[in-house]
């Protein structure tokens, strides 16, 4: 008995680990099928409108876009997830410890500076920023890149959606600020349940609904990325206010980044090998935090 129901515990705690990454798998694949469909049919909630007239140029322009930025969320994505950032399988030991290095318990191992434990990846995380659950995977010091630009991408993809979905708005608010076209979109679920909207009608402001939402949290967690990357600090360090190891913006970004800091965004495959090792980093400030100055 005891058995069956810690194997039926493991089984949802898979089940429930995997769900944040499958939800966003659906929805970056829908908004991208949907704004698809508004560049090749150009038809978004009224059959029997007037076809806007695109010449096969654009079209095509606008589709190797969409699967340009696309492409780039899924392979940096799976790089992400594919680099582990943790201490298994890192060589320690070497040159001694120095200032900053400390035992984890649960690893039964010395680690670095800016390295801590994870408790839901079970290992120490070198350079560790946050655990995303959006992926069920640490953001450290190999994977950072991939992480970064993924949430680029989105940002990109999800700002275009939304220019493509202005026109379902427009349609949408073409009856005037009504409730009925308010609740439609505001709360697109409660419309098709009562009736009130046909399924396509319906398809459409939840996803054009989805793009602003999504696009409003990933700028948001875009910009803070961005302030840390060039302050060079972790989120961690951003909560204790602590920047020791900055090396002025271009140096950060190149030690976020890589080398190739200014070119590597456009595509995983360039090459940007990153300074350091994630165990050894040159202190330029103060390792207290610095409560007084925020
Ligand atoms: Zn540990
Ligand atoms: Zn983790």
């Amino acid at each position: 008995m005891a058995s069956f129901s810690s194997n039926t515990y493991s089984r949802v705690e898979r089940v429930c680990r995997h769900m944040p990454v499958v939800l966003n798998t659906f929805l970056v694949f829908s908004i991208t099928g949907e704004v698809s469909y508004l560049v090749l049919v150009e038809a978004p909630l009224e059959a029997d409108r007037t076809r806007t007239e695109w010449i096969s140029c654009w079209k095509l322009i606008h589709l190797l876009a969409q699967y340009f930025m696309l492409g780039n969320i899924c392979w940096n994505a799976s790089l992400f997830v594919k680099t582990s950032p943790t201490i298994k399988g890192v060589f320690l030991g070497g040159e001694g410890m120095a200032q900053g290095w400390r035992y984890c318990y649960t690893c039964e191992s010395h680690t670095p500076p800016r390295c801590s434990h994870c408790y839901d990846c079970r290992a120490c995380v070198l350079r560790r920023d946050h655990h995303c659950v959006f992926f069920g995977q640490c953001v450290g010091f190999l994977n950072y890149r991939y992480f970064l630009c993924c949430l680029l991408f989105m940002w990109a993809g999800l700002l275009y959606a939304v220019v493509m979905n202005v026109e379902v708005f427009m349609v949408i608010l073409k009856e005037g600020v009504t409730p009925h076209s308010v609740l439609l979109l505001l709360v697109p679920w409660i419309m098709l349940v009562s009736g009130q909207v046909s399924p396509r009608a319906f398809a459409f402001a939840f996803i054009a609904d989805t793009c602003v939402v999504g696009l409003l949290l990933v700028s948001a967690f875009l910009f803070f990325h961005v302030l840390l990357l060039l302050r060079g600090q972790t989120t961690r360090e951003w909560y204790s206010s602590r920047r020791p190891y900055s090396q002025g913006p271009f140096g950060n970004l190149r030690h976020g980044l890589g080398a190739r800091w200014f070119l590597c965004w456009l595509c995983p495959l360039i090459p940007s090998p990153l300074p350091g090792d994630g165990i050894h980093f040159q202190v330029t400030g103060s390792l207290e935090p610095a409560v007084a100055a925020r």
